[in-house]
């Protein structure tokens, strides 16, 4: 599928659920696709793009942003803490605080740094042992955590449990976040995101439906 096509989908998606036009925001899931197909996207003025590893996007793009200007990188996978200083560096935007050992670590670089990306806490709302995310019960203690560090959270992230209706997930995100009082749900992906979007979805993670399959699975 095009990031046209996408892009088409999502508009009406924002139609069918009486939002505003332009207030989803496309993250296109890049990670382990080839550069040359990132290139075609980024010809196609796609700018904001996510990534799962630090490692990873420090590979390539340092290199992009010396072609593309005013690149919107998101980081979407799990971080630990010695890769924090980098993933700040290189990402507007981090969609994984799921810890207070984290938590403490970027408020002591965003002080070094003088920046700190905005933030989503990773909520893992199906409770599963092998994912990351804060547990639900354990979330509107962690948001005010976070808030009393003065850290510039702007909503909540999931990932649903593949085997179950993610649906219940994106109403549980979405209930969690407006009791915290937060703007910001980052949840969908290829196969939901249209579902995503009608519970209220600001930020979309697109992969495979704009890239094509990505050559080996990632465990997510
Ligand atoms: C890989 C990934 C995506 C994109 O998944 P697709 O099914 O390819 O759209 C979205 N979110 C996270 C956290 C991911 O790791």
């Amino acid at each position: 599928m095009s990031l046209q096509e996408i892009k088409t989908r999502i508009t009406a998606a924002e139609a069918a659920a009486g939002r505003p036009e332009g207030s989803v925001t496309l993250i296109a899931v890049s990670k382990v696709q080839p550069n040359a197909r990132v290139a075609t996207v980024l010809g196609e003025g796609q700018r904001c793009f996510g990534e799962n590893r630090v490692q990873e996007a420090m590979g390539k793009w340092p290199d992009f942003a010396e072609a593309y200007t005013g690149l919107d990188l998101h980081l979407i996978g799990p971080l630990q803490t010695n890769k924090a200083r980098q993933a700040m560096e290189l990402f507007s935007s981090i969609h994984t605080l799921d810890r207070p050992k984290l938590a403490k670590a970027l408020v002591r670089l965003a002080q070094e740094l003088g920046k700190c990306p905005d933030l989503f806490i990773q909520v893992n709302t199906g409770a599963e042992p092998q994912k990351a995310g804060i547990l639900p019960a354990e979330a509107d203690g962690f948001v005010a955590e976070c808030r009393a560090l003065d850290l510039p959270i702007k909503g909540l992230m999931c990932i649903p449990p593949v085997s179950e209706v993610a649906t219940d997930h994106f109403t549980q995100l979405s209930e969690m976040a407006a009791r915290n009082g937060l703007q910001g749900l980052s949840m969908g992906m290829s196969g939901d995101f249209e579902t995503a979007i009608a519970h209220g979805a600001t930020h979309v993670r697109v992969g495979s439906a704009i890239f094509g399959a990505r050559a080996y699975r990632q465990v997510s």
